[in-house]
C-alpha cells in the first residue's frame, strides 16, 4: 500500500475530524490500493460551509464566464496531461479493464472541455410576444442554484465525478462531491488538479466517505441547494426523502433494466456482437446495460447459438492486460449478489446456456469474477427480468411481433435505455417512439455523449445529464420584466386596487 488520500475542503487537504480512514481494495488482487481519510458528518458540514461561503462571498459566482471557462478548461487539460497515471489508477481501484479506462479518461477530459465552452456562453434570452414592442422587455436569465452536493457510484469513478463537476461549475455553482467509498482514488486526483490549476478555495470540495453519514448529511443539510445523485434507485429514494425537508432541487440518475429488442429482419451477426457489448461491457456494471434481450421468436434459436458460442470466447483476466475483455466485479459483496440472482433465475425456471459460475482458473481466483452468463426461457415477470443485477447476466425473452416487444420492454419499473436492431429504420423508429425510456439506440448501444441529454423515465431517475438540458438542471431561471413606457397610468393598477388620482 503506497497511496494515501486526505479530504479536500476549502482548498486544503485535511484529515477527517474523527481521524478515521478506510482502505480501497483492488478487485482483481484484493490488495490495498490506498488508505483514505473517511469523511463523517462534521467533515461534510465543513465542506458545505466552505462551498456556501465560496458561493455567497467568494469569487466563483461573481467571476466572468470567461474566467470560469478558462479554469474548467485547465482541469480538462491536466487530465489529458496525466492520462497514463489516471488510467492505471482507475484500473487498480475499480477493476475496469485498461481498454475501458483509456476511453473513460479521454471522455472525462472531453466532457470538461465541452462544459468549459458552455461556461463561456451567455444563455440570456428575450421572451418574445409577452409585451408589445416599446412597452416592456422580458428577459430570461439563467443563474447558478448555489451549493451543489454530488453523490456518485463506483462504476465509472472519474467520469461520474466530472459529469457532476463540469455542469455544476459551468453554471456558476460551488460543489461538494462525495465519490463512492469503493473507488475514491481518481476523484482525489481530480481534487489535486483543481488545486493546482487555481480553482478558488471552497469552490470544489471532495470528501471521500460512506453514504450512511457523509452522504446523508449532504442530502439533508439545509445549506445545500441542489443534490445531484447517481446510484441505485433504492438509495435515490432515500436521497430524495432527505432532500425534501429543505425542498432542494434534486436530480437522480438511477438504475435500469434496459430492453434490447432484436427484430426478425436484423443483421444477426451484428446484433449478436451488439447484444454482447450491451450487457458484458464492464462486466454488466452499467446503469444502461442491455440486461434484457428481447429476441424475435423467428430468429431466437439461431441467435442464441451464435451468442452463446461467442460469449464463451470472452477473455476474463487481469484488467491491466490489453487482451482482457472482461475484468472482475467491484467487490465480494457484488459478486455474491450476482450469484444469488443466478440461483434465483434457475429456481424460477430459466435455463442457463453459458456461464453461471465463478471461473475456476487459478489466475482468477483472487478476483471477484463471475462468468458471463446467459439465461433463456426467461419470464418477464421473474426476478431476473425485473430487478437490476448489475453484473454479467443476460435475461433472454422471446417476443412474437413488434407490439409484443414494446409491451414487454415497457413492462418494467425502470426506463433508462433501450435498443432496437433492424435493417428497417422506419420500423425501428416506430418502436423507439413507443419505448418509455430516456435513450433509445438503433443498431448501437452505450453511446452516451456530453452533447445529448441522458437520464431516466419512471424509477430510473429524475432530470437529465448533458446537453443544454443537463446544464439547466444546475441553473435557476429568472424572469426579469423591464418596464419601458415610463408612465404612471397603468390600466391593471387602477382596474384592480390603486385609486386613481
Ligand atoms: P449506491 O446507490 O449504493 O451508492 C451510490 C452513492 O450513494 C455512493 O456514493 C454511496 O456512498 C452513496 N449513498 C449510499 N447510501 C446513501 C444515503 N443513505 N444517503 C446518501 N448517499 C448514500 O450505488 P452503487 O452501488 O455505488 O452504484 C450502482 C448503482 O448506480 C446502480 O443501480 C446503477 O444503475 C446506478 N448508476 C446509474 C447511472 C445513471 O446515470 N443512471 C450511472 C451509473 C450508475
Amino acid at each position: 500500500m503506497g497511496r494515501e488520500y486526505q479530504l479536500f475542503i476549502n482548498g486544503e487537504f485535511v484529515e477527517s475530524e474523527s481521524r478515521r480512514t478506510f482502505d480501497t481494495i483492488n478487485p482483481f488482487t484484493q490488495e490495498i490500493v490506498a488508505r483514505v481519510a473517511r469523511a463523517g458528518i462534521e467533515d461534510a458540514r465543513a465542506a458545505i460551509r466552505a462551498a456556501r461561503h465560496a458561493f455567497d462571498e467568494g469569487p466563483w459566482s461573481r467571476m466572468s464566464p470567461a474566467e470560469r471557462s478558462a479554469l474548467i478548461k485547465a482541469v480538462s487539460d491536466k487530465i489529458n496531461e496525466r492520462t497514463k497515471s489516471l488510467i492505471d489508477l482507475e484500473v487498480e481501484d475499480s477493476g475496469s479493464t485498461i481498454r475501458k479506462a483509456k476511453e473513460d479518461i479521454f471522455l472525462s477530459a472531453r466532457c470538461l472541455n465541452y462544459y468549459s465552452k458552455l461556461a463561456a456562453q451567455d444563455f440570456t434570452e428575450n421572451i418574445e410576444g409577452l409585451s408589445k414592442p416599446g412597452f416592456a422587455q422580458n428577459l430570461l436569465v439563467h443563474e447558478p442554484i448555489g451549493v451543489v452536493a454530488a453523490i456518485i457510484p463506483w462504476n465509472f469513478p472519474l467520469k461520474m465525478a466530472v459529469w457532476k463537476l463540469g455542469p455544476a461549475l459551468a453554471a456558476g455553482n460551488t460543489i461538494v462531491l462525495k465519490p463512492s467509498e469503493l473507488t475514491p482514488c481518481t476523484a482525489m486526483e481530480l481534487a489535486a488538479i483543481c488545486s493546482e490549476v487555481g480553482i478558488p478555495e471552497g469552490v470544489v470540495n471532495i470528501i471521500p466517505g460512506f453514504g450512511e453519514d457523509a452522504g446523508e448529511e449532504l442530502a439533508k443539510n439545509p445549506m445545500v441547494d441542489k443534490v445531484a445523485f447517481t446510484g441505485s434507485t433504492t438509495v435515490g429514494r432515500k436521497v430524495m426523502a432527505a432532500a425534501s425537508a429543505s425542498l432542494k432541487k434534486c436530480t437522480l440518475e438511477c438504475g435500469g433494466k434496459s430492453a434490447n429488442i432484436v427484430l426478425d429482419d436484423a443483421d444477426i451477426d451484428m446484433a449478436v456482437d451488439g447484444a454482447m457489448y450491451a450487457i458484458f461491457y464492464h462486466a454488466g456494471q452499467c446503469c444502461e446495460a442491455g440486461s434484457r434481450l428481447l429476441l424475435s421468436e423467428k430468429i431466437h434459436d439461431e441467435f442464441i447459438e451464435k451468442l452463446a458460442a461467442k460469449t464463451g470466447k470472452i477473455i476474463l483476466g487481469d484488467p491491466a492486460n490489453e487482451h482482457t475483455d472482461m475484468g472482475p466485479l467491484i467487490s465480494r459483496k457484488q459478486q455474491e449478489r450476482v450469484l444469488r440472482y443466478i440461483v434465483k433465475g434457475k429456481e424460477q425456471g430459466a435455463k442457463i446456456v453459458t456461464g453461471g459460475n465463478i471461473p475456476t482458473a487459478a489466475e482468477l481466483l483472487r478476483g471477484f469474477f463471475v462468468e458471463p452468463t446467459i439465461f433463456v426461457n426467461v419470464d418477464n415477470a421473474s426476478v431476473i427480468a425485473q430487478e437490476e443485477i448489475f453484473g454479467p447476466v443476460l435475461s433472454v425473452i422471446k417476443h412474437k411481433n413488434d407490439d409484443d416487444a414494446v409491451r414487454i420492454a415497457n413492462d418494467s419499473v425502470y426506463g433508462l435505455g433501450g435498443g432496437v436492431w433492424s435493417r428497417d429504420k422506419e420500423r425501428a423508429m416506430n418502436i423507439a417512439r413507443r419505448l418509455r425510456t430516456g435513450t433509445v439506440w438503433i443498431n448501437e448501444w452505450h453511446l452516451i455523449s456530453e452533447k445529448a441529454p441522458f437520464g431516466g423515465y419512471k424509477q430510473s431517475g429524475i432530470g437529465r445529464e448533458f446537453g443544454l438540458d443537463g446544464l439547466k438542471e444546475y441553473s435557476e431561471t429568472k424572469h426579469v420584466h423591464i418596464d419601458e413606457i415610463g408612465i404612471r397610468e397603468k390600466k391593471f393598477w387602477y382596474d384592480t386596487v390603486v385609486p386613481k388620482g
